[in-house]
């Protein structure tokens, strides 16, 4: 078939004009010119793709902002990205392309609807609660989502030129999802046309039937409009009202409802229209002239008690403002009547959008739609608890305490809000979970630690080096993920304990003394240790050594001595571990490691109780709680008081931080993980990348257990290809 490409770009720019004309009246200086650039830049980026209808491409992204300009009342921002709303996904232009071009707004915007096409147009089914998820958490601003509708909207309308199954999914998609959407956006004219057409795919016989069923019956109805409408006109007239007044037809797709779900008769329904007066009156009368209106009709036709709906006094929840009544009208039928005014009636018919035009002080348009869009992103958020009506519209704050995260491929993980890389990777599964190392979130790097935002792809990185570390307790905020590291962790104590087993056996057999289960529960017991395993631990991990073995079996030998072996042992410990540091105590209520003092008054070592002091002028000191001056403290200064308590010395490692700089080779920031990972005992608990220019910069905060130990890894980080300089750095926070 040949195609007149000369006729085809006459007819671009013709529709182009068209929605110029559209938002004509609210464009202000700049705002062509910026339209036309997204027109340019959509047509050049679509010139090779057509539609199924054999129709340019580019028709599409004009008629979706058309929607947005004339039904949905959308500023320059909301046309522009209208207008480029496909060319992310479709075409070869990227996201930095459009940010560049149009900045960061119309970016964002772009990236939220990029984001939930790959979503919900790529996924078989998608669940009305996941679909209201996407829309909500990937819309940062609330203009993705009216786009997507707009976008729906002409789907619909073209859905003639599409297979019959894509007809089925798309139509019925829009009738769960998208109508109920446009409904609690108050966007009542696009709801009634998705749900029509939506129907006209879904149930093609039903829909042609009802539709045969109006036309046939359309003359009778307009002679009994009229005859109903006269007597009231005049009147109206009489009373000085300006107003329109007409019959208003329901929609084939309400009518298409009641017939199925009330099993009537299309013959027997009786508003398959409705009387709609429309008075023009200004806002500070509105109420009263409706309910004059009203006094008026019911002073004609007789009024069903039971059939008055003031939502003027209580609009409904998505804004709707009208009175509804119903009439006995001529020849003994029920006439329902909305009386409303005419901008109730625009924000019935267009939503939220008209909203601005109501607005005093018109002075900046744009800044209008902002609230606007405000408040309809508050409207989303919070439901109106009351209106029961739309509890099962939208559940909004049923996950409003959940986050949705997506893996490579596009899974979706619905996690606790505030959950973290680790949480997730325990998501996916527990093997992930405890060989993580670090994550790509939107394809860079971040920590394990890193709390993750709705809508985030999230690649785990994993190593089977690697095994669940104390701290990780600290990262996560999952039950499953918690109780997954605390098992691992204590089985991991569990292999330690079976080695301990025998390094305690041989020292035992050294002093003689028998390996028993009840000498080794009454060793235990000397201790003050909870159980055997942990003295075992304890011996495997070096902890345990003859003199204290020694110095029970002289206890053992000699009872009833009053005991201070708790102190005995402990000092001996502390000497040797005061050689690597003093960094034995978490201080704070969430455990901090923090630089201390050990008070010179009551000489606090590991084990006893203790507390920490806020000093003037020497930091953080540590006295025991007996210590003679604690009380004085305590009771004078307890606002400077701070938790602390030991820690069994064997968890400790440090934090420390380096900083990588190099040139940015291929594969460098997976070389350098590898390395880490690959290290005993190395715990990340932030990376952080950046490249710039070819060159790259790396920050990583581990934990170590001394300067040797640190050491050794930086001479091995120094082989990477790529880095040229690494250096201590310390935690930035
Ligand atoms: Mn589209």
């Amino acid at each position: 078939m040949e195609i007149d490409l000369e006729a085809e770009r006459k007819e671009i720019l013709n529709r182009y004009k068209l929605l110029m004309k559209a938002c004509k009246r609210r464009l202000e200086k700049g705002d062509k010119e910026i339209i036309r650039k997204a027109f340019e830049v959509a047509v050049e980026a679509h010139k090779e793709m057509r539609r199924k209808s054999g129709e340019p491409y580019i028709y599409h992204p004009i008629a979706v902002a058309q929607i947005c300009a004339e039904e949905i009342g959308l500023g320059t921002t909301g046309i522009v990205c209208a207008l480029l709303h496909d060319t992310v996904e479709d075409t070869d232009l990227t996201l930095e392309d459009i940010s560049g071009l149009f900045g960061d707004k119309v970016s964002q915007i772009i990236n939220g609807l990029t984001k939930i096409s790959g979503v919900i147009d790529n996924t078989s089914s998608i669940q009305a609660e996941n679909f209201r998820k996407v829309l909500l958490t990937m819309s940062e601003d609330i203009r993705v989502i009216l786009i997507k509708l707009a976008d729906r909207l002409h789907n619909m309308r073209t859905l003639e030129h599409m297979k019959r199954d894509k007809q089925m999914k798309i139509a019925s998609e829009t009738l769960f999802l998208y109508a109920p959407l446009a409904h609690r956006l108050g966007l009542n004219t696009i709801k009634t046309e998705l749900e029509d057409l939506g129907l006209k795919y879904t149930d093609t016989e039903g829909y042609n039937e009802i539709a045969a069923k109006l036309k046939e019956t359309e003359p009778e109805r307009q002679r009994f409009i009229e005859k109903f409408i006269e007597p009231l006109k005049e009147i109206l007239t009489e009373q000085g009202f300006k107003f329109k007044m007409f019959g208003r037809p329901k929609s084939i797709f309400s009518i298409f409802n009641k017939v199925k779900t009330k099993g009537v008769l299309f013959e027997e329904i009786y508003d398959l229209f409705a009387i709609r007066i429309v008075i023009d009156t200004p806002q500070e009368l509105e109420k009263s002239d409706c309910w004059k209106v009203y006094s008026i009709i019911t002073d004609f036709y007789h009024p069903s008690p039971d059939r008055l709906r003031d939502w003027i006094s209580t609009p409904k929840s998505n804004g709707y403002e009208s009175l509804h009544t119903t009439v006995m009208g001529p020849q003994g039928k029920w006439v329902e009547v909305q009386i409303r005014t005419v901008r109730m009636d625009d924000l019935a018919e267009n939503g939220y959008a008209a909203h601005w035009k109501y607005k005093a002080h018109a002075a900046d348009k744009e800044s209008k739609l902002e609230s606007w869009l405000l408040r309809i992103r508050e409207m989303l958020e919070n439901p109106d608890p009351n209106a029961l009506e739309f509890i099962d519209d939208f559940k909004l704050n049923l996950f409003s305490d959940e986050l949705f995260a997506f893996t490579p491929k596009g899974d979706m993980k619905t996690l606790p809000i505030h959950s973290t890389a680790l949480d997730f990777a325990f998501e996916i599964h527990t093997q992930v979970g405890e060989h993580c190392i670090g994550a790509k979130v939107n394809h860079k790097l971040v920590p394990l630690s890193y709390a993750l935002k709705s809508g985030d792809q999230v690649e785990i990185l994993t190593s089977n080096k690697q095994t669940p570390k104390e701290d990780w307790l600290n990262y996560v905020i999952t039950a499953k993920a918690k109780s997954k590291i605390k098992n691992s962790l204590k089985e991991q104590r569990k292999k330690i304990a079976e080695d301990g087993r025998e390094i305690l056996e041989r020292k035992f057999y050294k002093l003689k003394m028998d390996f028993t289960l009840q000498n080794v529960n009454d060793f235990c017991n000397y201790l003050k240790l909870p159980s055997s395993q942990e003295l075992f631990y304890r011996a495997a991990v070096g902890n345990v050594d003859l003199k204290e073995i020694k110095a029970w079996i002289r206890f053992k030998e000699t009872p009833g001595k009053p005991q201070h072996k708790k102190e005995a042992p402990k000092l001996e410990q502390l000497v040797t571990n005061a050689r690597g540091s003093t960094n034995m105590l978490v201080i704070g209520d969430d455990m901090q490691k923090l630089d201390y003092k050990l008070s010179p008054c009551c000489n606090p070592i590991p084990g006893d109780d203790v507390f920490g002091f806020i000093t003037v002028s020497e930091g953080i000191k540590i006295h025991r709680v007996n210590c003679p001056n604690a009380i004085k403290l305590l009771s004078n200064y307890a606002y400077r008081v701070v938790k602390a308590k030991w820690m069994n010395d064997q968890m400790i490692s440090f934090l420390a931080g380096i900083k990588i700089i190099g040139t940015d080779e291929i594969g460098l920031v997976n070389n350098i993980t590898k390395i880490i990972s690959n290290e005993n005992n190395v715990n990340m608990r932030s990376i952080n990348f950046d490249t710039d220019g070819g060159m790259f910069e790396g920050t990583i905060m581990i934990y170590v257990h001394d300067t040797k130990h640190l050491s050794h890894l930086v001479e091995n980080l120094k082989k990477v290809k790529g880095v040229t300089k690494i250096e201590r750095i310390d935690e930035k926070h």
